[in-house]
C-alpha cells in the first residue's frame, strides 16, 4: 500500500519535459533535426578537410609516437561541444588514418568504397535497423534475403539454397564447419559426440585463410584438425594430394567431415580446382565449402565468370563485398546450399523469437545466425545494386584484373624484381633481389623496404612469406589505380632496395 504511495508521480501539472536540461544531449528524430543536420555539416567539413590535407595514404607515424598524443586526455572530463571533439579527433586519428582509397594503398583487401554505398550505410545507421527479427526490421528482413536469394542464384546454387549476412569472412567460415559439424554428428553412430570430434577433420590447402584452423579450434576439433594439403606450383590445392590424403584417412581413424575449397587465396588470388574438390567431397560425404571471400567477386563478371565453375556444386559459399565490391566494412554473407542445413543454428527464445513465430511463417533472421543484434548490412549492398547495377560492379573488377595483370607483365621484365607467380585476381607477390645477394640478405632488404615505404610516407604495400622467405605483396583494388603510377611505385621500390643494401655494407 505504501509502495504504491511513494511510487506515485507527483504532481500531474509538473511537467516530465526538461528532464535533460542538464546535459546537451539530444536524439536523432525530427524534433532535433536541423541540429542533426547541423553535426553532419561539420562531420563532412572535416572529411572535406581531411582529404583534401592528406596527401599520402598514410602519415608514417610509430604506435609509440601516436599514443604520446593520447595522454593528457582525460575521458572523465568531457569537452561539452561537438566541434571540439571533432577538432580534438584530429592528432588522435583524422591525420593518421589509414587511408584505404589512396591510389599509394596496395596493401590488405581492403577496397576504396562506393559513395552510394556509403550513404546508404548511414541510411542504415540513422534508422538503427536491427535485422535478428521481423518485429525489429521489416522491409530490412526481406531486403535481406532477397539480397541472399539472388545472390545463391549467381552462385548457381539450387532454389531452397538460402544464407544469412554475417560480419566478415570469418565468421562465414566459422559457421559453415560448424554446419559441417553438425552434419557429421547427424550421421554418427553410437559413438558420442566428443569421441568422434577428435577424430574430425577438415581439409584445406595450405593457402587457406588462418580462420579455418581457428574455427576448428573453437568448434571443439582442435586447430590440429584442418589438414593443410600442399599448393602446385600455380599456388592451387593439389588435387592428387587431397585424393592421397582422404584416402588415408580411414586407416588412421580419421573422419573428414568438410572440404574447404578457396576461390581466391588471400596471397595470390589462386582458385583451388572446384569441380575436382567438388566431386572428392561427394566421394568422401564431405561438406563443401568454398572460400571465395577474395574471389566471389568473379561472380559478378561476365568475363571471368567460369573460373568459378564448380561454385555451384558448394554446400556453403563466404562472400566479402567489404572486399571485392567496394562496401563499407563490414559487409558479408554466407551462402548455404539447403535451408534445412541451417536448422542447428535455430534457438527459440521465448522473449524474441518464439517457435510459434517461425511455424507462422515469421521471417526471423535471428533463427540463420551466429549473431544476436545485428546491423542491416544488406541495405548499402542492395542500394549499390540498385544504383549502378551487378554489371557495372563486374566491368570494375575486371578492370583490377586487367590492370593487375599488365602490371605483372611489366614487372617480369625488371631487373633487380622478382615476381613469384603470374597474377591470378588482383595480387601480385614479389621481392627485390639484386644479383650476388644471398636470400637472408635479401629478406632484411624486402623488410626495410616495407617499413621504409610506410615510414616516408610514399605508400602501403603488404609483406608476405613463402617458402620460408620474405616478400613484398600489391592487392590492387582500386579500379582507378594507374599502372604507370604503380610501375612508378616499382622503380622506387627497386632504388629503395639498394639503398638499403648499401647501408648494410657500409655498417658492416
Ligand atoms: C579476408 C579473408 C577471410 C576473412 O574475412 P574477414 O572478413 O576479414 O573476416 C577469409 N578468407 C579469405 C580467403 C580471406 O581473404
Amino acid at each position: 500500500m505504501g509502495i504504491s504511495q511513494e511510487f506515485q508521480l507527483s504532481e500531474p501539472s509538473k511537467p516530465l519535459a526538461g528532464y535533460l536540461k542538464n546535459t546537451a544531449a539530444t536524439f536523432f528524430g525530427i524534433d532535433d533535426f536541423d541540429h542533426y543536420r547541423t553535426l553532419k555539416a561539420h562531420v563532412d567539413q572535416s572529411l572535406a578537410q581531411t582529404l583534401s590535407e592528406r596527401e599520402h595514404p598514410t602519415s608514417g607515424i610509430l604506435p609509440g609516437e601516436l599514443l604520446k598524443a593520447f595522454q593528457p586526455l582525460d575521458l572523465d572530463v568531457p569537452l561539452n561541444d561537438f566541434v571540439a571533439a571533432l577538432e580534438e579527433l584530429k592528432p588522435l586519428y583524422l591525420d593518421h588514418a589509414i587511408l584505404f582509397h589512396h591510389q599509394d594503398y596496395v596493401a590488405h583487401l581492403n577496397c576504396p568504397i562506393l559513395d552510394v554505398s556509403l550513404a546508404a550505410e548511414h541510411l542504415a545507421s540513422a534508422l538503427n535497423t536491427a535485422v535478428e527479427t521481423w518485429d525489429q526490421s521489416a522491409g530490412g528482413t526481406w531486403i535481406e534475403q532477397h539480397l541472399i536469394n539472388w545472390l545463391a542464384k549467381r552462385a548457381g546454387l539450387p532454389e531452397d539454397a538460402d544464407g544469412v549476412f554475417t560480419s566478415g569472412g570469418s565468421q562465414s567460415n566459422m559457421m559453415a564447419m560448424l554446419l559441417a559439424r553438425e552434419q557429421a554428428f547427424a550421421r554418427a553412430d553410437s559413438e558420442t559426440p566428443h569421441q568422434r570430434l577428435a577424430r574430425y577433420r577438415v581439409l584445406c590447402s595450405e593457402d587457406s585463410h588462418f580462420s579455418i584452423q581457428q574455427a576448428c579450434m573453437l568448434l571443439g576439433m582442435g586447430k590440429q584438425a584442418a589438414i593443410q594439403v600442399p599448393c602446385t606450383d600455380q599456388r592451387c590445392m593439389d588435387v592428387s594430394a587431397l585424393e592421397a590424403t582422404l584416402a588415408g584417412m580411414a586407416s588412421n581413424g580419421e573422419i573428414p567431415i568438410a572440404i574447404v575449397a578457396t576461390a581466391g587465396t588471400t596471397d595470390f588470388g589462386a582458385i583451388d580446382p572446384l569441380v575436382d574438390i567438388a566431386r572428392l567431397s561427394r566421394q568422401y560425404q564431405c561438406h563443401f565449402h568454398v572460400d571465395a571471400a577474395y574471389g566471389g567477386g568473379l561472380l559478378l563478371s561476365k568475363q571471368q565468370r567460369q573460373r568459378l565453375a564448380g561454385i555451384e556444386a558448394a554446400d556453403s559459399v563466404t562472400l566479402d563485398f567489404h572486399k571485392f565490391a567496394f562496401q563499407p566494412v563490414a559487409c558479408s554473407a554466407l551462402l548455404i546450399r539447403d535451408t534445412a542445413m541451417m536448422a542447428p543454428l535455430a534457438h527459440h527464445a521465448d522473449y524474441l523469437n518464439p517457435l510459434e513465430q517461425a511455424l507462422a511463417g515469421t521471417p526471423d533472421l535471428v533463427n540463420k545466425s551466429l549473431q544476436t543484434t545485428r546491423r542491416f548490412d544488406a541495405l548499402k549492398l542492395w542500394v549499390t545494386l540498385r544504383t549502378l547495377g551487378p554489371d557495372a560492379l563486374g566491368e570494375m573488377i575486371d578492370t583490377l584484373v586487367s590492370k593487375t595483370a599488365r602490371l605483372g607483365e611489366w614487372m617480369v621484365n625488371q631487373a633487380d624484381i622478382e615476381l613469384l607467380a603470374a597474377p591470378s585476381i588482383s595480387t601480385l607477390v614479389f621481392r627485390f633481389h639484386a644479383p650476388r645477394h644471398d636470400d637472408d640478405t635479401l629478406d632484411e632488404v624486402n623488410r626495410q623496404i616495407r617499413s621504409r615505404l610506410a615510414r616516408s610516407k610514399r605508400a602501403m604495400v603488404a609483406a608476405t612469406r613463402c617458402q620460408g622467405r620474405q616478400y613484398l605483396k600489391f592487392t590492387l583494388l582500386n579500379p582507378r589505380s594507374d599502372v604507370d603510377q604503380l610501375a612508378g611505385l616499382v622503380a622506387d621500390i627497386v632504388a629503395m632496395g639498394h639503398e638499403v643494401l648499401q647501408q648494410m655494407q657500409s655498417s658492416r
